[in-house]
């Protein structure tokens, strides 16, 4: 690489951290985004993303249940009306959470590229869009549909899980996105001369899983300080993740709701 090139290089890689870091336009809002399965929601999901809002200093944070996941194994989820409900229950009482159905109002499978491409003619530039994962699930990142693309619409917050490091990540980001990302050890963030940036964020590690909660539940074991109180009163309500009569009765997996 010439010299002149490298140096235009670190120009726009200063553009690129500036475009996040410095000062935003009036008016203009960071719109978090938290996408998941929500099945159910736990205090992993509820603590991560209030660190990330007061880290990044959001203008609120978007939860947006999946309608139906094309991840994930369709007959151990509950219903979307049972997620939402949950959810709603779960963040009800904090002012800059709220619950987006987005992914419900469309047909067929919940595309990520597909909610942000509505999300950003929604919120258009000089607002700007944080998409929060766990670095579990960004790593699976290749297998979604149109995954470059995505980092053209919008900054990705990668949240710490426990049992997984950071190395691999920007290898992968590397290797599949694109070689121009540069890790800006001060900021925590992988920066780009032209997509959009991918941050780290070391939140409170808590390893509570919703596939740990379901396992529990259907063992007939406490899940009392891993979901909000108001969470575990409805699950013990409606037992949607126990497979008896009173289970069954509310109907609570997906393919069984679609089928009535
Ligand atoms: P499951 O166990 O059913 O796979 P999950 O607990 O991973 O579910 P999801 O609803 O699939 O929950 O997660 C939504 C997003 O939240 C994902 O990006 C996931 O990586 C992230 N996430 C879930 N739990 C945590 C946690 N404890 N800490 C940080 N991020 C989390």
């Amino acid at each position: 690489m010439t010299v002149e090139k490298k140096s235009r290089k670190q120009c726009n890689l200063l553009d690129a951290r500036k475009k996040d870091i410095g000062e935003k336009t009036p008016g203009s809002l960071k719109i978090g985004i938290f996408g998941g399965t929500f099945n159910p929601v736990h205090f992993g999901h509820l603590r991560t993303a209030e660190e990330v809002y007061e880290r990044l200093g959001l203008s609120k944070i978007i939860f947006i249940p999946a309608s139906r996941p094309p991840h994930k194994n369709s007959s151990k989820i509950v219903s979307f009306v049972h997620r939402w409900k949950m959810l709603e229950l779960a963040i009800g009482d904090n002012p800059h959470f709220c619950l987006s159905d987005i992914e419900n109002k469309r047909p067929g499978k919940s595309y990520s590229v597909d909610t942000l491409l509505q999300l950003k003619k929604i919120y258009p530039k000089p607002s700007s869009l944080y998409f929060l994962l766990g670095i579990d699930a960004f790593q699976e990142i290749t297998s979604w549909k149109e995954y470059k693309k995505l980092f053209e619409l919008t900054s990705f917050v990668i949240l710490a899980r426990p049992g997984y490091n950071i190395s691999k990540t920007y290898g992968l980001l590397r290797s599949e996105i694109s070689d121009a990302y540069e890790y800006i050890e001060e900021d925590k963030l992988f920066a780009h001369p032209t997509l959009e940036n991918v941050y780290f964020c070391e939140v409170t590690l808590l390893d509570i899983s919703s596939t740990r909660i379901r396992e529990l539940v259907s063992g007939r074991l406490s899940i009392k300080y891993l979901v909000p109180d108001p969470v575990r009163d409805y699950i013990e309500k409606t037992h949607i993740y126990i497979n008896d009569e009173e289970g069954l009765k509310y109907c609570g997996y997906q393919d069984k709701a679609r089928s009535q």
